[in-house]
């Protein structure tokens, strides 16, 4: 069976711990591949690599280090379809999902070419008598990602593109499910000219995690995943003096005013909540109806429901793949026998959910109370959930109480709600008849509560804050004879 190996120092480096990790194919339910997990001293050797490696990539100029980007983005563009095809084959997102996620990804490759306008300081002539002081950013060392199953080739992209341009070196370890592309997209940078040890990648699980938060070494984490996790990473990392930005789960909800256009209100609510099988952090997971527009609006998204394919990857007319495992399939399932709600449509009843892979169909919840855990939990499947509300006001309520405040949207042909919705709503995220509202790379990607730990959101201009550091020199070119001793402390005028 093929192992995934690390890629350490511009190299594949297969594992040694013995401990094997399996990859799935979600499709049929079959292993297809193992990892073996690194351990602390494998950890260390990639640190280590990355670590050799910062002082001659810090020092390449920004233009040389634009340039490696430039290449990567060609390279990436050029191998799109590769790299969706390996996304699908160990996720199960349908490849046109999977090339998706590689289209947003390069967005943020693109973003990062734009350094050298980026990590412009200020400049102040004359801030005291001869005196002159600027601003300058500079890389923090070697940073450390660490990455979800859900989005393989994008999230590392999301970090790796802007912290490799601002000079610092690399060490990611991507999920354990879907491992492959990683490796894909270190030898991509490696053909763009990225020198060795520049970027490297430990395959592996909480051990390796542990050995990144504990080491010395590594000066900064990003974390995306579930939210015990990050809420961990972030607490941890940060006591051992490392800077951290954890993103974690969501709950998104989607408000349907009374005046919404119904149909159009269905469709994003049928594609936000059933895309990717609902594995996305962005992903609608409740829809709050407002008024009357709950029967109509229930009514629409079955109809959709019945028509969605749902199937493997392979397959060219499937629009909704597998889920990641078979027991997250399980659990996202046995949300549908909670009771007190009703269950619409049933995605155990697809015949593709009675088979070897991890399939289970669209299911829609109608009349969801708010203390179900179908309503307090992050599912992170293929079930929508309805809850009916009577007025703005207490849609407003449920979604500003909820736990989680990463994405939410409102509907309506009411410009005025809307804009007192996005000044009202607590969240980091919010789209106006756009039900997934994940920022373009030149804003930055983040929630509130508690899907972010850390102050800096994630890529853009935000990605370029939190991998370097400020630091202001105050400079003087004296004159011989305008030199003195003044013992009092420095004074501008
Ligand atoms: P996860 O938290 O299980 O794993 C994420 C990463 O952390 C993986 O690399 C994993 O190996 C590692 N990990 C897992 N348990 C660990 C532990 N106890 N200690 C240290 N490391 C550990 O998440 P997942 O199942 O891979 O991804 C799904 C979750 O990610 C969902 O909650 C989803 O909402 C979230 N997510 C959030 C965003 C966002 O931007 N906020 C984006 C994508 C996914």
């Amino acid at each position: 069976m093929r192992a995934i190996d690390h890629w350490i120092n511009g190299h594949t480096v297969p594992g040694t711990s013995g401990r094997r990790l399996p990859v799935w194919d979600p499709a049929t339910g079959e292993q297809q591949a193992y990892v073996v997990a690194a351990t602390t001293d494998e950890t260390g050797a990639a640190v280590a690599a990355a670590l050799a490696a910062y002082p001659q990539w810090r020092a390449q100029s920004l233009s040389r280090r634009a340039e490696v980007m430039f290449r990567f983005r060609e390279l990436v563009d050029a191998n799109r379809k590769e790299i969706a095809s390996l996304v699908s084959a160990e996720h199960g997102k349908t490849v046109a999902d999977a090339e998706g996620e590689v289209a947003r990804g390069l967005e943020n490759i693109e973003f990062a070419t734009g350094a050298p306008h980026l990590l412009k300081g200020g400049y102040s002539e004359q801030a005291s008598n001869g005196v002159d002081v600027y601003s300058i950013r500079q890389p923090l060392g070697v940073v450390a990602g660490i990455t979800p199953f859900n989005f393989p080739a994008m999230v590392p992209m999301w970090m790796f593109a802007n912290a490799l341009v601002c000079g610092n070196t690399f060490v990611l370890k991507p999920s354990e499910k879907d491992p492959s592309v990683s490796l894909l997209l270190a030898d991509l940078l490696h053909q763009a000219g990225l020198p060795d040890g520049v970027f490297n990648v430990v395959q592996g699980d909480v051990t390796a995690v542990e050995a990144l938060i504990a080491h010395p070494d590594v000066q900064a984490l990003s974390f995306v995943g579930s939210t015990p996790v990050a809420k961990s990473i972030y607490e941890r990392g940060t006591a051992a003096g490392k800077r951290v930005q954890a993103l974690g789960g969501a709950k998104n909800h989607m408000v349907v005013l009374p005046d919404a256009d119904i149909a159009a209100a269905a469709d994003a609510a049928v594609s936000a909540g059933y895309g990717s099988a609902g594995e996305r952090c962005m992903a609608i997971s409740v829809v709050v109806a407002v008024g009357g527009s709950a029967d109509p609006l229930v009514a629409a998204i079955t109809e959709r429901i019945g028509r969605i394919a749902v199937g493997p990857a392979t397959d060219p007319a499937a629009e909704m793949g597998p889920l990641i495992s078979r027991e997250h399939r399980d659990k996202v399932a046995a949300y549908l026998d909670h009771a007190g709600v009703d269950v619409v449509v049933d995605g155990r009843n697809e015949p593709i959910a009675q088979g070897p892979g991890f399939f289970l169909g669209a299911s829609l919840v109608d009349k969801v109370p708010t203390d179900s855990p179908l309503y307090t939990d992050e599912i992170f499947g293929p079930v929508l959930s309805v809850v009916r509300v009577d007025t703005y006001d207490e849609a407003l309520h449920l979604v500003n109480a909820n736990e989680f405040g990463n994405g939410c949207a409102i509907f309506t042909r009411d410009g005025g709600a809307a804009r007192q919705f996005q000044y009202d709503v607590v969240c980091g995220m919010v789209g106006v008849n756009v039900p997934v509202p994940v920022p373009v790379a030149y804003y930055s990607f983040g929630g509130w509560k508690s899907s972010l730990f850390g102050d800096l959101h994630m890529y853009g201009p935000d990605g370029i804050q939190f991998y370097t550091r400020g630091k202001v020199v105050t400079s003087r070119w004296p004159g011989p004879a305008t030199s003195e001793v003044d013992l009092g402390f420095p004074k501008v005028r």
